[in-house]
């Protein structure tokens, strides 16, 4: 690629972010977008870089006791664009950061527009490079044929297309005098799954409350099917009242060790990361509104206190079997001349995309220069995010995942739960500053 250092491809979040962080360390960057070329995306309105497609907020900006005001102060550390510019163009949200979205998005593409490192051409790129230093950041909604490339470069069933999400819950919130572990039929190590056992009584409530619970609507261009397999819960319980029963909620094989009985239904959590912090409710996809969610899964034997890393869901969404295929630094293992970045990696949000499109620009600047920069530390916000997609998710039930802290490794010893989190932020502070150091 004669005169650039290294080729973008997507000007969101993610694309500006990685942009900015090589053109500040001195690399000369082509910044491929699509939008301004005639093209554009459903979501997007404008042919601006790093516009919000939905919500303005940045969610909470508090760096002592929550995971993404944590990576909010992680990331203006590292000279962040745009956590620049939603300082600059914040507007009141209590303890949150919301931004004018127009300010924000024209200082972005300001910031590039100008940077003499930046060379910004609008036009859709249909295929993987073959060679050349790549980064891919075109997000949930990729174009078509770039997407077939994708999929053709990375395998059968590497590339999902929507994700179904069901809730998954920290397992120290779980009560674990109600719930059991135990495999139906003590099947593998015999306890893989943690049980919410139901009776009869439990299981026809919850499933009238599943019926009559507010749903959130498709958008009109999101036509998405139902497969068989990710088929929303509430969508299972209209077939008959025991479909949910004979379905995700049979207690077939699972002895309650309350009762010595196998209980009339129950919810299966299994396992989400490999530290065990973290717990998806089997087949609890799910299209409920997000407070109806809470209500409704609280009413769950075991679940009453349960904290929810993230909601249930079901969307558009374009994202590869990351753990699978990146490697520690975000390079595609069977092709490094590529690293992928921002929310097509399975991360979730405006500010995961755009962290971890921050360092996919900060890797792949240390290797222009001839060097090799570590991953930042699994205690940091953003060495727990990056872990989480390149290795320590479950490929199996991989999907996009905001950062929580989850994802963080736990905190020994027994604490109080008051001083849990800013011990979190703590530690997360002074290992990015021996990170930062070294
Ligand atoms: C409808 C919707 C609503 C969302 N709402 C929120 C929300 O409220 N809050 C939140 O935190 N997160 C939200 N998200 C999730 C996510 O945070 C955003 O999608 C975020 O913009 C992702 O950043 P990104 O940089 O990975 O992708 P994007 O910001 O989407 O950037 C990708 C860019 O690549 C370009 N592109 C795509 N294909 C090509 C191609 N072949 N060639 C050249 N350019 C291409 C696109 O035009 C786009 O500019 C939402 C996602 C969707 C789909």
């Amino acid at each position: 690629m004669p005169g650039h250092d290294i080729h973008i491809i997507g000007g969101g979040l993610a694309g500006s972010e990685a942009a900015w962080q090589l053109a500040q360390a001195g690399h000369k960057v082509r910044l491929s977008e699509m939008r301004g070329s005639g093209e554009m995306t459903p979501a997007h309105q404008s042919d601006r870089l790093a516009e919000l497609v939905c919500s303005n907020s940045f969610r909470s900006d508090d760096a002592d006791s929550n995971a993404v005001g944590l990576l909010h102060q992680e990331m203006r550390a590292l000279g962040s664009l745009i956590l620049t510019q939603g300082d600059i163009h914040k507007v009141p949200a209590g303890s949150a950061l919301a931004v004018d979205r127009d300010g924000f998005a024209d200082g972005v593409t300001a910031a590039l527009e100008q940077h003499p490192n930046v060379t910004i051409v609008r036009e859709r790129v249909d295929t993987l490079p073959a060679e050349g230093r790549t980064i891919v950041a075109t997000g949930p909604l990729t174009a078509p044929l770039l997407a077939e490339s994708i999929g053709r470069a990375t395998g059968k069933d590497s590339l999902a297309f929507f994700d179904a999400i069901a809730p998954i819950v920290h397992r120290e919130s779980i009560d674990m005098e109600t719930a059991w572990f135990q495999s139906r039929w003590n099947k593998g190590s015999g306890k893989d799954y943690i049980n919410c056992p139901m009776s009869k009584e439990q299981y026809l409530e919850f499933h009238a409350g599943l019926m009559a619970g507010e749903k959130t609507e498709f958008r009109e261009w999101e036509n998405v099917p139902y497969f068989e397999g990710c088929m929303p819960i509430e969508v299972m319980a209209e077939r008959g009242v025991d479909t949910l029963r004979y379905g995700p909620m049979k207690g077939v094989g699972l002895d309650d060790p309350r009762t010595g009985r196998w209980p009339y239904a129950v919810v299966q959590l299994r396992q989400d990361n490999a530290s065990g912090t973290l717990w998806n409710m089997v087949g609890f996809q799910t299209k409920l509104k997000y407070a109806e969610q809470v209500r409704l899964f609280r009413t769950i034997p075991g679940l009453e206190k349960a904290e929810f890393a993230r909601l249930g869901g079901l969307h558009r969404n374009t994202f590869l079997r990351s753990p699978e295929l990146l490697d520690s630094t975000l390079r595609l293992k069977s092709a490094p001349h590529i690293r992928f970045a921002g929310q097509i990696t399975g991360c979730e949000g405006y500010v995961e995309s755009s962290a971890i499109g921050m360092l996919a620009g900060r890797f792949a600047a240390a290797e222009i220069a001839g060097q090799m920069l570590a991953p930042p530390p699994r205690e940091t916000a953003l060495g727990a995010l990056l872990a989480h997609i390149t290795g320590e998710a479950e490929v199996d039930t991989y999907q996009p995942m905001n950062v929580n802290f989850g994802l963080f490794p736990p905190i020994e010893g027994r604490t109080k739960k008051a001083d849990r989190k800013r011990m979190y932020t703590d530690r997360a502070r002074a290992a990015l500053k021996d990170w930062l150091a070294a």
